[in-house]
């Protein structure tokens, strides 16, 4: 079917509206109208090609929720009229020892993972363009329920920040009672200390801004500390059990380091660009680990959606009209580190556009990408 979206044609260029042909559902597959797609700082990053690996036209949105419109033969999960998410991906090999212990983000199959937008689509490699658009299709052991007790509004941010933090909190075993620090309050760290506190954890938000320590206080943290205060760090000192690292670009980690209690550890979630030099005597003497973790899987995306719709966990949102997306990118741009809500484009006003004839856009094809690139 013929869809509406917006996307970008060449790196750091504006997103304009565009239409291509997306195809119908096959056998497994369900199609459906977007009603919502949160703003990703990913989005932000893959359009302007920070990562070195966008092929263009590129079409994101990774927070997507909508309502199923049809579904293609054998499909047992959904019918039409349900409300269902899709996260980052929309595929993966499913035989794999990642894909079979639920961990799809770590598939190892011939080509990956296949991430909802600049990703490959299995078996011909063409490009996937992302929920910026007016329908998509899934294949459905990619698709979220969302549960009733959960404002579809809400549920795009939970399958990416919400899944980004709480998979390490589960991996890494987050026990009732134990410290969780959270570095970066932003689009991630506002949800990791949500979901921390759902899990019986005690909650020290790092974070560089004082201005925003009632606002974290507010979501529920028992501290907050301004990572620039050396006194309070000081006073916080082997205090964390385990660290979610949200902070989306290189920072020196040295200062986090010394609230890490001994056997430790502190999980990167939203910087792929490098750490700087640092001295890793602190490690060493009290076994500390520095790691990294990736979204989720779709078992832990379902189960996190159920947790936030049972303990009444919400991202803080901002509804955006789709026209108003290029704004918001260059105020993500700017103060990436920290952008105190998730904005989400209420797809309505793409609908709109286009079921008033107003919608001009320009024709693109899915390209072929050939091989994969950081998948
Ligand atoms: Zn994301
Ligand atoms: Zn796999």
């Amino acid at each position: 079917m013929k869809v509406h979206g917006y996307g970008a044609t060449a790196a750091k260029k504006d997103l304009v509206p565009v239409t291509f042909e997306r195809p119908d559902p096959q056998a497994g597959e369900i199609g459906f109208k977007v009603t919502h797609c949160g703003v990703c700082h990913s989005d932000v990053h893959q359009v302007n090609d920070d990562w070195g690996n966008t092929v263009f036209p590129s079409v994101p949105g990774h927070e997507i929720i909508g309502r199923v419109t049809s579904v293609g033969a054998g499909v047992t999960k959904f019918k039409v009229g349900d409300h269902i998410g899709v996260g980052c991906m929309v595929n993966s090999c499913q035989t794999c020892e990642h894909c079979q212990s639920d961990e799809e983000q770590y598939c190892i199959g011939p080509k990956g993972a296949t991430l909802t937008y600049n990703g490959p689509t299995k078996p011909d490699g063409t490009n996937t363009y992302g929920g910026y658009t007016t329908h998509m299709v899934v294949r459905e052991e990619f698709a979220i329920t969302i549960p009733a007790g959960l404002e579809p509004e809400y549920g795009g941010p939970i399958m990416c920040a919400g899944v980004t933090t709480y998979s390490p909190m589960k991996h890494w075993n987050l026990q009732k009672g134990q410290t969780l620090g959270v570095a970066g309050i932003g689009g991630l760290g506002h949800m990791a200390v949500q979901l921390g506190r759902a899990l019986g954890a005690k909650v020290i938000a790092f974070t560089g801004h004082e201005s925003k320590r009632a606002d974290i206080l507010k979501l529920g943290a028992d501290e907050v500390v301004v990572t620039s205060d050396e006194d309070a760090m000081t006073e916080h000192a082997m205090s964390v059990d385990l660290m979610i690292n949200t902070i989306p670009y290189p920072f020196d980690p040295a200062p986090f380091i010394s609230v890490m209690k001994k056997n430790s550890t502190i999980v990167i979630v939203g910087n792929f660009i490098s750490i700087p030099e640092f001295v890793p005597a602190d490690l060493v003497f009290n076994r500390i680990q520095i790691a990294g973790s990736l979204i989720g899987g779709v078992k832990d995306t379902q189960e996190v959606v159920d947790l936030c719709a049972k303990h009444g966990i919400r991202p803080q949102i901002k509804m955006i009209k789709m026209e108003e997306i290029n704004e918001v990118m260059a105020t993500l741009k700017e103060n990436s580190a920290d952008h105190e809500f998730r904005h989400v484009i209420d797809m309505e006003s793409m609908h709109a556009q286009v079921d008033g004839g107003k919608a001009k856009a320009e024709s693109i094809e899915q390209p072929v990408r050939g091989e994969v690139v950081g998948a």
